[in-house]
């Protein structure tokens, strides 16, 4: 089960993406928290000229993404392979609500673990 910080950092993100979130945390082995939801564009302006977001055309800034940390023990655990984990559950959640969800985790050049964002325009 998402917290309700987790809900709350989803406040303005598309109601979809929302209910594969949250579908995949009910079915995900691993524990998770929702970090970052919508996002302004002068904080992505911020990440992008620290080199901490590859792109200005960032989804965040759409409501259309979300970042999310695994919990192990309490704390934020950043192994690549407990997010493979997490994106299998969203995954499945996004295949169930019929929801297209692309992972960040399975882009060929720049990683991005923890982010899930919603597929097409
Ligand atoms: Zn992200």
């Amino acid at each position: 089960m998402l917290n309700q910080k987790s809900l709350d950092r989803m406040a303005g993100v598309d109601p979809r993406l929302v209910a594969v979130i949250g579908a995949a945390a009910a079915i995900c082995p691993l524990q998770f928290i929702v970090t970052e939801g919508v996002r302004s564009w002068d904080r992505q302006k911020m990440l992008f000229e620290a080199g901490k977001s590859q792109t200005m055309n960032s989804q965040h800034c759409k409501g259309r993404a979300v970042d999310i940390a695994v919990m192990i023990d309490g704390k934020a655990d950043w192994t690549f392979a407990n997010y493979r984990t997490v994106a299998q559950a969203v995954k499945a959640a996004a295949l169930q609500l019929n929801v297209p969800v692309e992972w960040g985790g399975d882009w060929a050049t720049f990683k991005d673990g923890p982010h899930f964002q919603l597929k097409g325009a």
